[in-house]
C-alpha cells in the first residue's frame, strides 16, 4: 500500500470548496459524467489513429446508486488511467486546477459561469470520501484504486479490475443525501447530461405489466447522443425542430420559426434558436436559451454572451469557443464572444428578412407576436436597427401593415407640414383615442397604432432616425394643428368676445389650474370643446414613468389645453346668452375702463422724456391709483362673468363631454354629469 501527500499550498481546500459553492453542489454530477464522456471519446480517438487495437465492447456510461452504502458510482469503459497517470492527472493537475479555481472564485463569487473548471474535485462538495478504481487501456498496466477522504493525504493501491475503464465512487456525506434520491438524480441528468454524445444509463426501463409498473432488464438511457444542432441543417426535417423544442420546453406554445446556426470558422458555434410568440411582456420571457459546450449543459443565463434583446429567443447555443471559467466582465470583452454575438445578431436579422421577402403574408400574420422582440432589438442595437429597418412593419389603426418606406410614400402628400416635416400620427389606445383618430381620418390622414410595451421609446427612436419627420399622438392637438399648414381660417370671435368667454368656461373647470383655455376656428362640424395634451409634455411624463430619465417632468402637474371651437353654433349661443345677460354690465365696465385707460395714456405721455425726480409726487400717486382702478374693473368684470358661467349648465355639459371623450371624467363628476344630462333631456 502506497500513501502520499497531495502537493498543495492550501492545507485543506475541501471545506472551502464546500462552503463557497454551497448552492452549486449539484454540478459534481455534470463534471464526473463529462469526464467519463471525455475518457470514452479519447479511447475512440486512440482507436482511430491506430494506437488502440482492441474491442470497444459496450461503451455506455453507468450511474449506480447504493442507498445502503450511501454511494454514487459513475463507471465508464473509456481509456482509464495507470498509476503514473493517476499521480499526474489526479494528484497534480486536477488538484492544482482546483486550487486555481478557488483563487479566481474568491475574487469574484459570481465570476464563473456554471462553475466550469472545478472538474474532478467538485466531487468533494458532496462526499466525505472519493475512490477511483481504474484500469488503463494499455494491456501491461495494472488496475489501481485511489482513495482520499478530503484531507491532502491519499492512498494508492493495486487492485483487481477485469475491464478497462474507470469507476468513480462517491461516499455521499450526511449533508448531501438528497443526491441519493432517484428523482433528484434524474432531474440533474436531465438538466446537464440530456444531450451528451455517449450513452448514459441510469436505472432500468420500466414497463407496464398486468396493470403494474415493472422494471425490465433494459438499461434506461437518459440522453440523446446526436441532438439536431450537431447535424448539418440540410439533414434536419421540420418535425425534428418541433421535437427538439418540445423536449426543451414541454409547456411552451409552438414557436413562430427557427434559425439553425452552424459555423466552424473563425469560431465554432452550433445551435438552434426559436422565435417564441412573445406577448406584451418582455420580462417573463427571458433566460430560456440554454448554453452548451460540446453538448454539456453549462447555463441558461446567456446575457453576457448575446445582446440583451436576443435573450427573448429560445433554444440552444453550443460553442467550445466561449471561455467559461472567466469572470463576466472578461467574458463581455472577449473578442471571440463579441464575434459570436454579432454573428448571431446578423443571422437573426437575415432570417427575418428572408421570411419577409419570401412570404410577406406569413410575416405579417406573425408580426404582432414578433414585434416586441424586433422593437427591442431596434432600440437597443444599432446594427440590428439598420438591418431591421428593411423589414420592420408599421401597423395602422385599420390593421394594415407597411414597411417604413411604404408608409412614408403613403402619407407624404397629405401629411407634410409647412416646415416640410412628414408628420406621423399615432394612437396608443384605439378605444380611448377613438374620436381623435376618427377626426384625423376624416381629414384624410392615416393613423398608426403604437400600443406596445416599448412604444414610448420606439416613437422617440424612430423620430431620431427618420429624416424630416415628426411623430404626434392624435390627441396632442386639434386636428387642424396636428399637421400645421399655411391656410389659416378667418376667426369668428373678436378679442373682446374671447376675453368674455374665457372666464365663463374657466368657472366650470373643477381643476382650473391644470387647464389653459383657448379658442380655435375648427369649423362647424368639429366638436364644440376639445381637450388636448401637448405631445412633448406627455412623452416626457411617459418616459419618466418608465424610468427613462426626465424625472423633472414626472413631478410636474398634468397640464391640458381646453380648446373652444369658435365656429361652433353652440358656442355662438353661449356667447349670445352671456351678452343678453351681462352685456350691459360688461359694456359699462368696459366703457369705464376705457375712460380710465385714456386718462392713464395721457398722463403717461406727459411723463415721457422726463427724469424720475422731475415728475411731481401727486402725478405719480394719481397714476398708481388709475392702474389700481383699472385692475379692479377687470377683476369685477371677470368675477361677474364667472358668476354667470357657474350657472350655465350647457358650458359645464360641453366641458364634461370633452373630458368624457378623453376618459378624464370619473367618480362624483361623472355621476353629476349623468344626472345633469337627464335634466337637460327633460328640458
Ligand atoms: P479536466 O476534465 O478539465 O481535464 P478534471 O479535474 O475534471 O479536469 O479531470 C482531471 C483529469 O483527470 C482529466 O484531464 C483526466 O486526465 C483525468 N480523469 C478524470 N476522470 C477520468 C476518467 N473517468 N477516466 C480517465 N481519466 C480521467
Ligand atoms: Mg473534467
Amino acid at each position: 500500500m502506497q500513501k502520499g501527500k497531495i502537493n498543495v499550498t492550501t492545507e485543506n481546500i475541501f471545506p472551502i470548496i464546500k462552503k463557497f459553492l454551497y448552492s452549486d453542489h449539484e454540478i459534481f454530477l455534470r463534471e464526473l459524467v463529462s469526464n467519463a464522456v471525455d475518457a470514452t471519446q479519447k479511447l475512440k480517438t486512440l482507436a482511430s489513429v491506430g494506437d488502440f487495437k482492441g474491442e470497444f465492447g459496450d461503451l455506455t456510461i453507468h450511474i449506480n446508486v447504493d442507498k445502503k452504502k450511501k454511494t454514487i458510482t459513475v463507471s465508464d469503459a473509456g481509456l482509464g488511467m495507470d498509476a503514473e497517470e493517476i499521480e499526474k492527472y489526479i494528484n497534480q493537475i486536477a488538484f492544482s486546477s482546483a486550487e486555481e479555481f478557488m483563487e479566481k472564485y474568491k475574487k469574484d463569487t459570481n465570476a464563473i459561469i456554471g462553475h466550469f473548471g472545478l472538474g474532478f474535485y467538485s466531487s468533494f462538495m458532496v462526499s466525505d470520501k472519493v475512490e477511483i478504481i481504474t484500469k488503463s487501456w494499455k494491456e501491461d498496466k495494472k488496475a489501481h484504486k485511489w482513495a482520499c477522504d478530503g484531507s491532502p493525504e491519499y492512498s494508492l493501491d493495486e487492485v483487481e479490475k477485469k475491464t478497462r475503464g474507470t469507476d468513480i465512487i462517491l461516499h455521499i456525506d450526511d449533508d448531501s443525501t438528497e443526491f441519493l434520491e432517484d428523482a433528484r438524480l434524474n432531474s440533474l441528468l436531465d438538466k446537464y447530461c440530456k444531450f451528451l454524445p455517449i450513452e448514459i444509463a441510469f436505472g432500468k426501463v420500466k414497463d407496464w405489466k398486468d396493470g403494474k409498473e415493472e422494471e425490465t432488464d433494459k438499461d434506461n438511457i437518459i440522453n440523446e447522443t446526436k441532438p439536431i444542432w450537431t447535424i448539418a441543417p440540410t439533414e434536419v426535417k421540420d418535425e425534428d425542430y418541433a421535437d427538439l423544442y418540445r423536449k426543451l420546453y414541454p409547456m411552451a406554445e409552438e414557436p413562430l420559426f427557427n434559425i439553425h446556426l452552424n459555423v466552424d470558422y473563425p469560431f465554432n458555434l452550433t445551435g438552434i434558436l426559436y422565435f417564441p410568440k412573445i406577448g406584451n411582456n418582455v420580462e417573463v420571457q427571458k433566460n430560456k436559451i440554454q448554453l452548451y459546450s460540446n453538448q454539456v449543459f453549462i447555463t441558461d443565463s446567456v446575457e453576457d454572451i448575446v445582446p440583451e434583446f436576443l435573450t427573448l429567443l429560445h433554444g440552444v447555443l453550443d460553442s467550445p469557443d466561449i471561455p467559461l471559467n472567466v469572470s463576466r466582465s472578461y467574458l463581455q470583452s472577449d473578442a471571440n464572444v463579441k464575434k459570436i454575438s454579432s454573428h448571431i445578431t446578423k443571422k437573426v436579422a437575415d432570417r427575418l428578412e428572408e421570411i419577409f421577402k419570401k412570404d410577406r403574408e406569413q410575416f405579417e400574420s406573425k408580426w404582432d407576436d414578433l414585434r416586441l422582440f424586433i422593437v427591442y432589438g431596434m432600440i437597443s442595437d444599432e446594427k440590428f436597427y439598420d438591418r431591421a429597418a428593411k423589414f420592420a412593419l408599421l401597423k395602422n389603426t385599420d390593421g394594415k401593415y407597411f414597411t417604413f418606406e411604404e408608409y412614408e410614400k403613403l402619407i407624404k402628400a397629405e401629411q407634410t407640414d409647412k416646415d416640410k416635416n412628414v408628420v406621423y400620427l399615432y394612437a396608443t389606445d384605439q378605444d380611448k383615442q377613438y374620436s381623435y383618430t376618427e377626426a384625423a381620418r376624416a381629414k384624410g390622414y392615416d393613423v398608426l397604432l403604437f400600443d406596445g410595451q416599448l412604444d414610448t421609446h420606439f416613437v422617440n427612436h424612430l423620430e431620431s432616425k427618420f429624416e424630416n419627420a415628426k411623430f404626434a399622438r392624435v390627441d396632442s392637438d386639434i386636428v387642424e394643428k396636428l399637421i400645421s399648414k399655411e391656410d389659416k381660417r378667418e376667426d369668428q370671435l373678436t378679442a373682446a368676445q374671447k376675453a368674455d368667454l374665457t372666464p365663463v368656461f374657466q368657472s366650470q373647470l373643477t381643476n382650473s389650474e391644470s387647464f389653459i383655455v383657448s379658442f380655435e376656428s375648427m369649423g362647424e362640424a368639429a366638436q364644440p370643446v376639445i381637450i388636448t395634451q401637448s405631445e412633448f409634455m406627455r412623452r416626457m411624463k411617459d418616459m419618466s414613468e418608465m424610468g427613462g430619465g426626465a424625472a423633472f417632468y414626472g413631478n410636474l402637474p398634468d397640464s391640458y389645453n381646453l380648446i373652444v371651437n369658435s365656429d361652433h353654433s353652440l358656442i355662438g349661443k353661449i356667447l349670445e346668452k352671456t351678452e343678453t345677460k351681462l352685456g350691459k354690465d360688461v359694456q359699462k365696465i368696459r366703457e369705464e375702463k376705457s375712460g380710465l385707460s385714456d386718462e392713464r395714456s395721457v398722463m403717461e405721455k406727459a411723463k415721457e422724456g422726463k427724469k424720475e425726480e422731475e415728475i411731481p409726487q401727486a402725478d405719480k400717486d394719481k397714476l398708481e391709483e388709475l392702474s389700481k382702478k383699472i385692475d379692479a374693473l377687470d377683476t369685477q368684470r371677470i368675477e361677474k362673468l364667472k358668476k354667470y358661467g357657474k350657472s350655465n349648465k350647457v358650458v359645464k355639459q360641453l366641458i364634461d363631454l370633452a373630458l368624457l371623450a378623453n376618459n378624464m371624467l370619473q367618480g362624483e363628476e361623472l355621476a353629476k354629469f349623468v344626472n345633469r344630462s337627464v335634466d337637460l333631456i327633460k328640458g
